[in-house]
């Protein structure tokens, strides 16, 4: 049984990768140097969006936790930094 099953299985994952390569690579692997950075650049792009909201998450997570928004340690009251970083966005300010 496993015999028969162990084949189909191979099938199966086999031409799901070829499709989701054949997503990203049109021209198959001999990719020109253009290709590459259009590779990259659209990489990034995807990675930009996650990461900004990413930060944003955590930003507003660590406020509700009390915790400071740079470092995650507990906040002075009334602010969203803790002691060290109130004290740098502080004299940030001052100037
Ligand atoms: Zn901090």
């Amino acid at each position: 049984m496993e015999a028969i099953s162990f084949p189909q299985n191979t099938r199966q994952v086999t031409r799901h990768m070829a499709e989701k390569r054949g997503r990203g690579r049109p021209r198959g692997f001999g990719t020109a140097p253009g290709d590459f950075k259009d590779r990259f650049q659209k990489f990034y792009y995807e990675h930009r969006a996650r990461l900004n909201d990413g930060r944003r998450i955590l930003y507003e997570e660590r406020k509700a936790k009390g915790l400071c928004v740079r470092c995650g340690k507990k906040t002075v009251q009334k602010s969203v930094f803790c002691r060290h970083h109130l004290d740098l966005s502080r004299q940030y300010n001052r100037n």
